[in-house]
């Protein structure tokens, strides 16, 4: 047993890792830490400075958030996270967010970060790794359905198309594209309820778990 317990849970956008996160977060009693939230504060930040092409300013955007910001829920809004994702290019705005995600993984009893890079770059020697995934329609599906409830009247199609250029993007970008780390668990939720696969990723943790105080 050595470093506290670090629970990473990585994965595409909508793929359910945020609702799987909070799950084992009340099943672990660990705090949960949102990392796409970040980026979705810088790029809201930066683009209303019309700065989202410019390393150094949205950098500086990263280094100026404070944590009460990640509560605005424009945070969550489709554009958002488009704009989080092309903040989320520049190696600057990641090296800017670097240490308030590991210092957020180093406290004492443990924690939980869901985001992209976390079991490969973040935390690489975390105990528990996720990497949670569903095909681009069943997440495109799932985030329209939300989208709807929040009165959003995007269409299907528009949301597929979106999942897609991100997915595309997050994955192609030079600085900590998104990735499988070797050592992560790949949990496939397309033919699952939300319930099942909260279920499913708490037995893969508890088996963690188990390793980690034998260890
Ligand atoms: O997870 P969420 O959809 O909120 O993330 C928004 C965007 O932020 C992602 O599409 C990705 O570009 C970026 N992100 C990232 N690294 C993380 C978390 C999010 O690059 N750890």
């Amino acid at each position: 047993m050595s470093g506290p317990f670090v629970i990473a849970v990585d994965g595409p956008a909508a793929s359910g890792k945020g609702t799987i996160a909070k799950g084992l977060g009340e099943a672990f009693r660990l705090p949960v830490l949102d990392t796409g939230l970040l980026y979705r504060a810088v790029g809201v930040l930066a683009e209303r400075a019309g700065e989202l092409d410019n390393a150094e300013a949205c950098a500086a955007a990263a280094v100026t958030m404070t944590a009460d910001q990640l509560d605005d829920p424009r945070l969550r809004t489709r554009e958002a996270g488009e704009m989080a994702s092309q903040a989320a290019v520049h190696p600057e705005v990641r090296a800017a967010l670097l240490e308030y995600q590991r210092t957020f993984a180093a406290q004492e009893g443990g924690a939980i970060l869901d985001g992209r890079d976390i079991g490969t770059v973040i935390c690489p020697t975390a105990p528990a790794k996720l990497y949670v995934t569903a095909t681009p329609e069943v997440r495109a599906d799932r985030r329209w359905k939300q989208l709807q409830a929040q009165g959003d009247a995007v269409s299907l199609e528009e949301v597929l198309a979106d999942i897609r250029l991100r997915d595309q993007r997050d994955g192609d970008r030079d600085a900590a594209p998104m990735r499988r780390a070797p050592d992560a668990v790949l949990l496939d939720t397309s033919e699952m309820t939300i319930e099942q696969a909260a279920d499913a990723a708490r037995r893969i943790v508890e088996a963690a778990r188990a390793r980690w105080e034998n260890s």
